[in-house]
């Protein structure tokens, strides 16, 4: 039951991991291979002749997924974006110029483009299912860059741009709750500026992305979503937003974990 959980909760951290040591430069990109087979109505995806058949289920939870999020961020976003699937890991390592990546890197965005590995082959670690969430994951990083305008997704606090990313793309579950609850039974949680001051690796350790949509559900839950979207477009006036210092409202996560 714990190597389960662990797997669970390294497939659902892995997934955003991946964006800060591959954005903003993708480099030597191989798409050659991969054509324009799909449509939607926001989007436009890329693949090879193997996964036509995937294109269909992604393009409708992209779908499923827009409004909801451009409606929370207040955005329209008026070109379509597109979407390219590479038929395995491998290949979509080749693509970000990352060969020798492990295995649960899958999936990445840069400007407006989302790429991301075959749902059909999605590798040792992850699953179809886990992919699904991974293309709603990466929309939303392109999503609150277009409601930061110039600002971009990637000048946010970590906790702030992961935390939403995964709560939107519906990446909370038991297992996390269960990961970041258990981790904190003899100490004290990072606070929200050590979570955004840590490297990409400590940030992995030290579960700052468990740590992260636990704060933005406890956000949410508390004070709703309308704050935090305020928060996303000007993370700097946090305390007028919430009408609490920082440190109060840290303690009232703290709070909140526990409970
Ligand atoms: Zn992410």
């Amino acid at each position: 039951m714990k190597m389960k959980i662990r797997l669970v909760v390294l497939k659902v951290l892995s997934i955003v991991f991946f964006l800060f040591i591959t954005t903003p430069h993708l480099l030597g990109q191989n798409n050659d291979s991969l054509n324009l087979a799909k449509e939607s109505q926001h989007f436009n995806l890329y693949s090879t002749n193997g996964d036509i058949k995937v294109l269909y289920s992604l393009a409708i939870t992209l779908e499923n997924n827009y409004s909801r999020i451009t409606n929370h961020l207040g955005i329209q976003i008026d070109k379509k974006i597109n979407v390219k699937v590479f038929p395995n890991v491998k290949t979509f390592h080749a693509a970000i110029n990352y060969p020798n990546a492990p295995d649960w890197v899958v999936g990445s965005c840069n400007g407006d483009e989302l790429m991301m590995v075959s749902p059909l082959n999605p590798g040792s670690v992850h699953t179809y299912e886990s992919l699904m969430q991974v293309i709603v994951h990466e929309f939303l990083h392109i999503a609150v860059s277009h409601a930061r305008g110039d600002n971009g997704w990637t000048t946010l606090p970590r906790w702030l741009s992961e935390g939403y990313a995964q709560y939107e793309a519906g990446q909370v579950n038991e297992y996390i709750r269960k990961s970041v609850k258990s981790s904190l039974i003899d100490k004290t949680p990072p606070t929200w500026t050590q979570l955004d001051t840590a490297s990409v690796m400590e940030f992995g350790k030290m579960n700052g992305y468990g740590l992260s949509v636990m704060i933005v559900e406890f956000l949410i839950v508390t004070y709703g979503i309308d704050k935090l979207v305020l928060l996303i477009k000007e993370p700097e006036n946090i305390e007028i937003i919430y009408g609490l210092s920082k440190d109060a409202l840290e303690k009232q996560w703290i709070h909140y974990l526990k409970e």
